[in-house]
């Protein structure tokens, strides 16, 4: 099968899958795409300070995307839950490899380092717990200076945090968004909650 017949069967199966069904379209993803392996090179090739584009190099201002996600998520707040499990994937698939630790608290010292490396915000543990935790991020990429829109914008965040300590913990992990700078609040503030239950994203060897 062809990489875009790949694709074609991937968004077919999306269009058909409610959240339990999830887990088979991911399997699938990680199994089949290529795109997967491509995007798995560009980080590599940031992790190594090598250029994806030849002119402009691998950074831009936030405007561009950040604009079309705010936009996105204001004008249809309903795929809120669905970028929720795109962050998973991603998480899990991008994350949890530059991550290390056995614990939730050694898995969140490590992540908390990545914000600023790839200039997204400053991010700060309040508290961790065994299998609960809060995190805030400062200056966030995704929202930082918006106005009260009434919304948690940085869904993706939440998603690519719980992908990732899903994959390394081995079992269900959700994470909230309590507070945003789009719902008038002065950070991001994340609440993170594993869950007696195995990881539906399978696990990493740690
Ligand atoms: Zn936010």
């Amino acid at each position: 099968m062809s990489n875009y017949d790949q694709l074609k069967e991937l968004v077919k199966l999306a269009g058909e899958a409610s959240l339990p069904a999830f887990p088979d379209l991911v399997k699938k993803m990680a199994e089949q795409n290529k795109l997967l392996q491509a995007i798995d090179e560009h980080y590599q090739c940031l992790d190594q300070g090598v250029n994806i584009r030849p002119t402009f190099g691998n950074e831009m201002q936030i405007l561009y995307l950040r604009d079309r996600q705010t936009f996105m998520f204001t004008l249809f707040p309903e795929l809120l839950p669905l970028a929720y499990q795109v962050g998973k994937v991603i998480g899990a698939a991008y994350i949890a490899p530059r991550i290390t630790g056995n614990t939730l608290e050694e898995l969140l010292k490590s992540n908390v380092r990545i914000a600023p490396e790839h200039k997204y915000g400053r991010q700060e543990i309040v508290w961790v717990k065994e299998n609960e935790a809060v995190y805030r991020t400062y200056e966030c990429a995704d929202c930082y200076g918006l106005p009260n829109i009434g919304l948690k914008l940085c869904i993706y965040e939440s998603g690519t945090a719980a992908g990732a300590f899903e994959v390394k913990l081995g079992k269900r992990v959700e994470v909230e968004e309590e507070k945003c700078c789009a719902n008038g609040d002065p950070y991001c503030e994340f609440h993170i909650r594993v869950f007696d239950e195995p990881s539906i994203l399978g696990s990493d060897t740690k």
